[in-house]
């Protein structure tokens, strides 16, 4: 069995999902993916904020508007037969009584799970009325997260066997990405992006044989194609140096998506739903290549650098830096070192400032904000000579906060300000990938 997603481009159309409908149908008995139409979920996550500020009449007029950008699709998809609409009716309906009445996160919850529940009752059908046997997988029967808000594998895995079982012999499954309960059996999501992860968790509890996400490219570029030009796919990349890249920014891939498919050692394959004959990338345990493969950027980086008077052969100092970020339950990102301070940065700068109040209490303490982590991955296992070089050589105009090196096998990554990103990422394309063929 394999797994095929579907995102937000590749049914944001009629004619999108016409084709997602054979494509995804070429063999039997798989299950599918699909997200919300490109731009729903952007629509829904606006008319919530309206709804949190009180304003209905800014929340009644964007959902108008997404209630005709549907009709029209409705009627292109089933030649003007609009009764097809009544389908999608429970979603408009549901949200329009939220109107009047106090709006909470659980209502936002609600909100956004309507995306892909429209993508689904759409596609389901489109398909049936081709004559495909559909059997509906409902995310909100089997995919839910536990307290810490990690995937329950455990229940997944038997509620989604028993749904399975319960709709033998079908043509093809078809699923929500992105939704599913809470541990308090409320409607949650698993992040923005999240269809990807659930591609990947459905992957794992049925063993699948593939996980395949197709989207608007052919796979994974060295290089972020939104910033820099002739940006090439790479066709083979290690479980390892997706993650990294998928972490760092590399929009193609959700950064949870990875390790289910790692663990259970099941190929994730990039395709391009508008050109499905195109290679892609195919992620597995990839034999070493002793090779950097792509290059991504994480934004919105702060930098924070400790400084102890007292670091001279003193110990304990870095133990308090580390408690004090997991008081405030604050991930680290990158991290050097000297004998006489550290540097640290961070995505969530949510308690930022109680975290430098506490640091004060034992260092001298410098905060950068507006920065960006170039990660360059690859094959960088430390014997293969010269990538410390190449990298830091193609940078040699742009002032670089951080480099480090040496964490990981895969990965080089430097701290550079916001405004020098576009003119680092393709600097390192230049030096690193010009006289490259795909990979
Ligand atoms: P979907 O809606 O199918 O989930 P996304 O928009 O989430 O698609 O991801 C695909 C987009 O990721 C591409 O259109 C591209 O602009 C962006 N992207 C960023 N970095 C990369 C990269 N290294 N390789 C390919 N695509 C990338
Ligand atoms: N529809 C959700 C989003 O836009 C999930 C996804 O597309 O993966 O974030
Ligand atoms: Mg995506």
């Amino acid at each position: 069995m394999q797994i095929l997603k579907f995102g937000g481009t590749s049914v944001g159309s009629a004619g999108r999902i016409a084709s997602v409908a054979a494509l995804a149908t070429r063999e039997r008995g798989n299950i599918v993916v699909l997200s919300a139409m490109s731009g729903t979920t952007n629509s829904l996550v606006e008319i919530s904020e309206y709804l949190y500020k009180g304003n209905v009449p800014g929340a009644q007029e964007t959902l108008n508007a997404l209630e005709t950008k549907y009709r029209a699709v409705v009627d292109e998809l089933f030649c003007g037969d609009s009764t097809a609409f009544a389908r999608l009716e429970p979603s408009f309906r549901l949200i329009r009584a939220f109107f009047c009445e106090p709006f909470g996160e659980s209502a936002e919850k609600e909100i956004l799970a309507q995306g892909e529940l429209m993508s689904t009752a759409l596609m389901q059908e489109c398909m049936s009325r081709r004559g495909i046997a559909v059997g509906m997988l409902p995310a909100l029967d089997y995919m839910r997260t536990l307290d810490n808000g990690e995937p329950d594998m455990a229940h997944i895995g038997t509620r989604l066997r028993r749904l399975l079982a319960d709709n033998p012999g079908c043509d093809v499954y078809l699923t929500q990405g992105y939704i599913c309960r809470n541990s308090h059996g409320g409607i949650d999501n698993l992040k923005r992006g999240g269809s990807d992860y659930t591609a990947s968790l459905i992957g794992a509890v049925t063993d699948a044989d593939e996980i395949q996400i197709w989207t608007d490219i052919d796979g994974m570029h060295n290089n972020d194609p939104r910033f820099v030009p002739d940006t090439a796919p790479v066709h083979e990349l290690h479980f390892e140096e997706a993650a990294e890249l998928a972490y760092f920014g590399a929009k193609i891939l959700h950064p949870s998506c990875v390790l289910p498919a790692k663990l259970h050692n099941i190929p994730v394959r990039l395709l391009n739903t508008m050109e499905p004959q195109a290679k892609g990338t195919l992620i597995f345990n990839a034999p070493p290549t002793g090779r950097i493969k792509a290059v991504a950027a994480k934004d919105n980086i702060t930098a924070i650098k400790i400084k102890s008077g007292r670091m001279l052969l003193a110990y304990g100092f870095l133990h308090k830096v580390f408690e004090t970020f997991e008081n405030h339950r604050t991930a680290i990102d990158m991290m050097a070192t000297s004998e006489v301070g550290v540097s640290v940065t961070v995505d969530n700068d949510a308690r930022l400032e109680a975290i430098v109040d506490d640091l004060k209490e034992f260092a001298t303490v410098t905060v950068d904000r507006d920065m960006v982590i170039i990660a360059v991955v690859g094959d960088l296992e430390w014997h293969n000579r010269g990538f410390e070089t190449a990298v830091l050589g193609a940078l040699s105009d742009i002032p670089v906060r951080m480099v480090s090196y040496g964490g990981s096998d895969y990965n080089i990554s430097v701290l550079v300000r916001s405004c020098d990103k576009v003119k680092a990422l393709k600097a390192l394309s230049q030096h690193l990938f010009s006289n490259q063929e795909g990979a």
